[in-house]
C-alpha cells in the first residue's frame, strides 16, 4: 500500500542505469521503499505531498565523517598559523580536546555533542553517514536511531598508543600492543548493532590509518571484514609524512603497503588517498577499491585533493565531509572547483558528476544497490529541494543550480527509510534547540579547561 506520493517539478531519477532528470513525475513511497517513479497520477485517496517547484534527488551517502568533532571543534582549526599544520593541529589541539571530552563531560553532554554532529549531517543533506569514532562512544547508534539517520559506524582500531609529537614536529607512537582487543570489540559491536540492509544501522571494521596500524593488525581486520561481510575503511595516503614513514618502515609506497596488508578490494573504502601517485591510483582502480574524497578538510590547509583526479583514474569515488563542515553541497562545490583548477578545464568536476559521486558512488562503495538512487525498489532516502528561491531561479538545469548556487538550507524535505525526518528546515521529532544548548555548554566546559592548560590556540 502506498504511504505517500511526492509530486515535484523535477526528479533526479534513473534511466538505463544512469541518473537522469525527469520532469513532472510522481515518486510513490511504500513504507521504507520507493514503489514507483512514474507520470501516472495518484488515485483520489492517495496522500500526495506537492512541491510545485521541487526537485527530488537521492539523499547523500556521506562516506567519511567524525560527527563528534563538529560539536567540539567548530571554528578552531580554521585559519591557524601552525607548522607543520596537520600534526600540530591533531596532536597539540584536537586529540587533547577529545580526551578532555571523555574526562569532563557527563553522559548527557557527550550525547548532546554527538546529537549536534549527527543533526548537522542530516540537515546538511546526508541520509547515510559512515562515521569513525572511538570505542565506548556507542551512544552514536542510539542518537542516530533517534534522529532517523542511516549510519555505518566504524569504531577506531589501532596498534599505536601514546601519540605525541617528536622533536621534528611530527608524530611518534609506541607500538606496545597488537590492537587485536580493539578489533575484537569491533566484531562485538557488529554483532550487537548491525541490522543489515533492512535496518538503519550497520557496522564496518575501521582500522585508524596505515601509519598507526601494523600490517598484522590490518590483515586481521581484512579477515574479520570478509568473515562478517562488512565494509573495511581506513585513512590512507593523507600526508607526505605518512608516506615517508611507510617507506622507512617497509620500503613500500602506500598502495603496495595497502595491497600486502589486505587493504585493497571491492569492500574497502579508503579515506583521502590524496598523496598517492598516479600509478598507485591505478592500482586502487584495478582492485575495485573505493575512495572517500573529503577535499574541504585539506583545502583549508592549502592542500588540494580534487575529486576528478581519483574519478579519472577509474576509481569509484564518493564524497565525505570528514569533520570540517557537514553541508555536503559545500563539500561537493569545493572539490568541483579544485578539479577545474587542477585540470584547467571547466568541464571537469561537473555538477552531475558530483551528484553521482555523492549518491550512487557512495552507495556502491558501501555495497548498497538499494541506496543513492530514486527508482522502484530502492530505499526511500530522498531530498526535496525548493527551487523557488531568488538564487535558484530561473531553472535551466536544476542539478547545476543546486551544486553551484544552492546550499543545504534549500532542502524542503528529508526522508530516510520512508520517514520524513526534516521538514522545512526543522527536525520532525527531536528538540533541536535543547541539543544545541546542551552541546554548546559541553563545548564551553571543555574549552575552559583547555584554555587553562594552554591547549587552545589564541583567537
Ligand atoms: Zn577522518
Amino acid at each position: 500500500m502506498t504511504s505517500c506520493v511526492i509530486a515535484a517539478k523535477y526528479v533526479l531519477g534513473m534511466k538505463e542505469g544512469r541518473q537522469t532528470i525527469l520532469q513532472d513525475h510522481y515518486v510513490y513511497v511504500d513504507g521504507p521503499r520507493i514503489e514507483a517513479v512514474t507520470q501516472d497520477a495518484p488515485a483520489a485517496l492517495d496522500r500526495v505531498i506537492r512541491y510545485e517547484h521541487g526537485l527530488v534527488t537521492p539523499g547523500f551517502v556521506n562516506l567519511h565523517t567524525h560527527c563528534i568533532r563538529g560539536g567540539l571543534f567548530r571554528g578552531i582549526p580554521d585559519d591557524l598559523e601552525i607548522e607543520p599544520y596537520v600534526p600540530t593541529l591533531v596532536y597539540r589541539i584536537l586529540l587533547p580536546l577529545t580526551s578532555l571530552a571523555t574526562q569532563v563531560l557527563s553522559a548527557a553532554e557527550l550525547r548532546a555533542v554527538m546529537s549536534l554532529g549527527l543533526l548537522d549531517l542530516l540537515r546538511g543533506g546526508s541520509t547515510t553517514v559512515m562515521d569513525q569514532f572511538h570505542h565506548g562512544q556507542y551512544v552514536f547508534f542510539d542518537v542516530a536511531k533517534e534522529l532517523g539517520l542511516r549510519t555505518v559506524g566504524a569504531p577506531f582500531i589501532m596498534s599505536a598508543s601514546n601519540a605525541r609529537l617528536g622533536a621534528d614536529g611530527y608524530p611518534v607512537w609506541d607500538f606496545d600492543h597488537d590492537g587485536l582487543a580493539e578489533l575484537q570489540r569491533s566484531i562485538e559491536t557488529f554483532r550487537t548493532y548491525d541490522e543489515g540492509h533492512d535496518g538503519l544501522a550497520q557496522v564496518a571494521i575501521g582500522p585508524h590509518a596505515t601509519d598507526t596500524c601494523l600490517p598484522k593488525l590490518l590483515r586481521e581486520c581484512r579477515e574479520a571484514a570478509d568473515e562478517l561481510g562488512c565494509v573495511l575503511t581506513t585513512h590512507f595516503a593523507q600526508t607526505e609524512h605518512e608516506l615517508a614513514l611507510l617507506r622507512t618502515r617497509y620500503g613500500q609506497g602506500p598502495a603496495e603497503y595497502a595491497r600486502d596488508s589486505g587493504l585493497l578490494g571491492p569492500n574497502v573504502v579508503l579515506a583521502h588517498a590524496g598523496c598517492a601517485n598516479d600509478d598507485e591510483l591505478k592500482m586502487l582502480a584495478a582492485t575495485g577499491t573505493h575512495v572517500a574524497n573529503c577535499a574541504f578538510s585539506f583545502a583549508r590547509e592549502g592542500v588540494s585533493f580534487p575529486y576528478a583526479r581519483f574519478a579519472r583514474a577509474g576509481i569509484n569515488t564518493g564524497i565525505g565531509t570528514d569533520s570540517h563542515g557537514m553541508d555536503i553541497v559545500a563539500e561537493m562545490r569545493i572539490t568541483g572547483l579544485l578539479s577545474k583548477h587542477f585540470y584547467g578545464k571547466a568541464h571537469v568536476g561537473t555538477a552531475h558528476e558530483l551528484f553521482h559521486a555523492g549518491t550512487l558512488a557512495g552507495a556502491n562503495a558501501l555495497g548498497r544497490p538499494d541506496l543513492g538512487r530514486i527508482e522502484a525498489g530502492a530505499k526511500a532516502d530522498l531530498l526535496v529541494w525548493d527551487l523557488f528561491k531568488p538564487h535558484l531561479q530561473p531553472v535551466w538545469d536544476p542539478i547545476k543550480n543546486i551544486l553551484w548556487k544552492g546550499h543545504a538550507g534549500d532542502i524542503a524535505l528529508t526522508m530516510v527509510h520512508g520517514e520524513p525526518v526534516v521538514e522545512r528546515g526543522r527536525h520532525t521529532k527531536v528538540d533541536e534547540a535543547a541539543i544545541m544548548r546542551t552541546a554548546a555548554q559541553a563545548a564551553s566546559k571543555i574549552w575552559a579547561v583547555a584554555a587553562e592548560r594552554g591547549i587552545l590556540p589564541g583567537m
